[in-house]
């Protein structure tokens, strides 16, 4: 007997709602947040600078600067590599608007190329049809913690004189093949908002190999200033600073670094616990009305950052969106990554796009579904989640 999902007035699987997309904080955070306040350095200081080089350590690319988000990294990124106004920049719509919007505010325009349907990342064959002579960069986003194709991304870049900075909100633990994601590319932005594989809050980080391209960037994230600007007021003694550029203020401070030098050490036990949950969740959603996706680590290692389910609409008798309530209503919160950027109106109007020119994305857009997924969650939460899915995806089960 199937029974009777919350929203047609039966039981709930749970009692009280969960929260889609909590973080995983501790007391080592918490003393670490009050150990900075009491420092009285708040702003950004020695922490932040600790924290920049065991993050640019993990990763271990040669340089790194953080920031106060993802956005404002690939902003920097962007404008660092001498991205102007009438450039274009190549990227995929299946992201969060970040990635475009940083785009535009770079003065340049986004160019969308459609995904691959099995793994929502940017399809590399569709690449070389868009370049134009504007084109100067690539932009790939590590979709949902999966590492892009990236052989192919850096031979066209080559072949075409183009520059790849890489969208790895998703994807801190990711490697392509045996190369960590944060090494690759000319620059890679990393995300640390609240909901992303570790918090400072806000924050955010680009590595890279190029001293020139990361010493750019530290000057544009504090306005422009030539010096290590926080030492000014140090025991040194005062130092003036010149003002070399119209920069921006996207410093880090060390309130989040205190955040992020613990969650930094909690990154690997993190990682192993999502991917225990990963594996419950794909054994038991096997034979439910999904579409399937290529296996996680086909190209190397995916940081599974999001779990997403593609419904068959084809096997069920109601759409998403009645999917989405279904499971609110059982008391499980759920997201949508994302609605394709080329129906968003801004970027639609903007580039005059249309849902046939993006097949792929359109096809998930209207699919997609993401459910509770992080190591916050506790087993008794992992089996509502399993428990919600398989009651809801059964219960409108075609034939
Ligand atoms: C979260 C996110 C961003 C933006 O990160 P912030 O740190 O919030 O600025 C950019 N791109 C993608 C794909 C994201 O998911």
């Amino acid at each position: 007997m199937k029974s009777k999902p919350a929203i047609e007035g039966g039981k709930p699987v749970r009692d009280s709602f969960l929260v889609f997309g909590q973080p995983d904080i501790s007391d080592d955070e918490l003393n670490e947040v009050i150990d900075t306040i009491r420092s009285k350095w708040i702003g950004t200081g020695p922490k932040t600078h600790k924290f920049q080089e065991e993050f640019r350590k993990y990763i271990g690319a040669k340089y790194a600067h953080a920031t106060n988000s993802c956005t404002a990294a690939l902003h920097l990124s962007l404008i660092a590599a001498g991205i102007k106004p009438g450039d274009e920049v190549i990227t995929t719509p299946m992201t969060f608007c970040a990635t475009a919007n940083a785009i535009i505010h770079a003065g340049a325009t986004p160019i969308f190329v459609d995904i691959d349907k099995t793994t929502l990342n940017i399809d590399v064959n569709k690449i070389e049809e868009k370049i134009t002579k504007k084109t100067k960069a690539i932009l790939p986003v590590h979709f949902a913690g999966r590492p892009c194709n990236m052989d192919k991304i850096q031979e066209i870049a080559k072949k075409y004189n183009l520059v790849v900075i890489e969208d790895a909100a998703h994807a801190i633990e990711a490697y392509y093949k045996n190369k960590k994601i944060g090494t690759i590319g000319d620059l890679t932005c990393f995300s640390f908002y609240v909901t992303k594989n570790m918090t400072t809050v806000e924050g955010g980080m680009v590595t890279g190999n190029n001293e020139e391209l990361i010493n750019k960037i530290r000057i544009l994230s504090l306005h422009g200033m030539d010096k290590d600007a926080w030492k000014r007021y140090s025991d040194e003694g005062y130092k003036h600073y010149m003002v070399v550029e119209a920069g921006f203020k996207y410093n880090m401070t060390d309130i989040q670094a205190s955040f992020g030098l613990h969650q930094l050490k909690k990154i690997n036990e993190n990682f192993e616990k999502r991917k225990k949950i990963w594996k419950m969740y794909d054994e038991a959603f096997a034979d439910l009305p999904l579409i399937k996706l290529a296996n996680p680590d086909d190209s190397g290692l995916h940081a599974r950052h999001l779990y997403i389910m593609i419904l068959d609409l084809g096997r069920l008798k109601v759409n998403r969106d009645y999917i989405l309530e279904a499971l609110t209503k059982e008391n499980i919160g759920v997201g949508v990554h994302y609605i394709s950027l080329h129906k968003h109106p801004y970027y639609k109007n903007l580039l005059n796009l249309k849902d046939d020119d993006f097949p792929n994305s359109s096809f998930i857009s209207d699919r997609t579904i993401s459910i509770p997924f992080g190591s916050y969650l506790s087993d008794r939460d992992v089996e509502d989640v399993i428990n919600a899915v398989r009651k809801i995806l059964t219960f409108y089960w075609e034939g």
